[in-house]
């Protein structure tokens, strides 16, 4: 199926994606006003990137300054912030080292590298990496092909090889896979999963997959793209379940809006790749590195990880208590500020419903709609967002069926 007509407005623009026919002029913390003096209240953050929300009074001038200062000078040099980037984020994760590139699909890329040289370094000619059903990698070839969604690959055949696909959640089938297979060198999942529906890893399967990483010499490749950087309430989703992955890619909240990817890795992984195994010419830039340590900076400094645990039960207590007893809503999933709430039906128009409403939400895997606010909403705002978004989906679930 091809895509509808691309908006009048944008005739220019390849048409990817299905816009709402609003374009935003500016921003304020957790509120966005568009080119027609509408408000917004943000309940996506650009899909879980602003970390800060908008127009920071602490993010903006340091940005400003190293704009005016050193914006990009390649890695031909040395570049004091991603050590600085580097080292904070080995104090918050327990990792060893950092390699700075500009995306979650290039962090992702850089990880299935690793996977892949592991199992080459230990004589395995032909690696293979554990990936699950409804995981989101990303949209280059081999992300893609990670994915599991038909729709994220339709029409890019043929995909990558050397993907076994499990179902969440399952360790048998994990073992099965160990006890049949001898080419895995990897297990890379989500922590939780976001595209496909805020689907959380049990703490219990994740421990069971750290030890038998452990058992077999896999590495574990954690993506926390979209769950981690203080969404949940801690640093790194996976923190809830005490564990610690070999490898660890990060984008999304990490520059608060600036384009970064990390790819985080422990010892294990620390030297499976060497001078001229990979590089990027953008990745690791001051302007984006900047971003990064001012972003984890301030998170620290305002305490945003206890701040988005507790704003996180209101917002879920408040949703809860005006959709309860709902007969169409299926399920409440997430954590802190990672939201999903399950309808019994596709639910797309929802989107657009919330923003003339005043309100930006998401809807994922066509039937949960999501909330990925930024980590300074504030308890009354999370109110705000429940009062916005409840009376919609009632309104939308009282509608017959079509
Ligand atoms: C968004 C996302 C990606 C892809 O990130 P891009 O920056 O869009 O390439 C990868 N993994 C997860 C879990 C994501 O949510």
């Amino acid at each position: 199926m091809n895509a509808p007509a691309a908006p009048a407005t944008m005739p220019h623009v390849m048409n990817t994606y299905g816009r709402l026919p609003l374009a935003l002029s500016h921003g304020r913390g957790c509120w966005v006003w568009d080119t027609q003096g509408r408000k917004y209240l943000d309940g996506l953050g650009g899909i879980a990137v602003n970390t800060l929300g908008h127009g920071h009074p602490k993010l903006v001038p340091a940005l400003q300054e190293q704009v005016a200062r050193l914006i990009h000078c390649s890695n031909y040099y040395e570049v004091p912030l991603q050590e600085q980037l580097a080292s904070r984020l080995c104090e918050i994760s327990g990792l060893a080292a950092a390699f700075f590139c500009n995306s979650g699909l290039e962090a992702n890329e850089g990880a299935l590298k690793i996977a892949r040289k592991w199992g080459h370094d230990r004589g395995i000619e032909r690696p293979e990496i554990i990936v699950y059903e409804k995981a989101f990698h990303g949209r280059s070839i081999a992300t893609l092909s990670a994915t599991g969604n038909p729709k994220v690959q339709q029409g890019f055949e043929p995909l990558v090889e050397g993907f076994v696909r499990v179902p969440l959640n399952d360790f048998a089938a994990v073992e099965q896979v160990a006890r049949t297979n001898p080419n895995v060198a990897a297990v890379f999942l989500e922590v939780i999963q976001g595209e496909g529906g805020i689907n959380a890893t049990r703490t219990d399967y994740l421990r069971q997959l750290r030890r038998l990483c452990d058992d077999k010499g896999w590495l574990l490749m954690l993506d926390e793209v979209q769950c981690g950087l203080g969404r949940t309430g801690k640093w790194f989703a996976h923190q809830w379940a005490g564990i610690v992955p070999d490898v660890m890619p990060l984008a999304k909240g990490l520059g608060s809006g600036v384009p970064i990817g990390a790819i985080v890795v422990g010892e294990k992984a620390r030297h499976v790749l060497g001078p001229g195994n990979h590089g990027t010419t953008f990745g690791g830039n001051p302007l984006a590195m900047r971003a990064g340590v001012e972003t984890l900076r301030i998170m620290e400094e305002d305490g945003l990880l206890a701040h988005a645990a507790a704003v996180g039960e209101v917002l879920h207590g408040a949703l809860k208590a005006d959709l309860a007893g709902e007969k169409g809503v299926v399920e409440f999933r997430g954590q802190g500020l990672m939201v999903g709430i399950e309808l019994d039906r596709p639910c797309g128009v929802l989107v657009q419903r919330a923003a003339d409403a005043g309100l930006m939400i998401s809807v994922t895997a066509d039937r949960v709609v999501r909330l990925l606010p930024p980590l300074i909403l504030s308890a009354d705002e999370a109110r705000q967002i429940a009062a916005i978004l409840c009376p919609l989906i009632k309104a939308f679930l009282a509608e017959p069926r079509p």
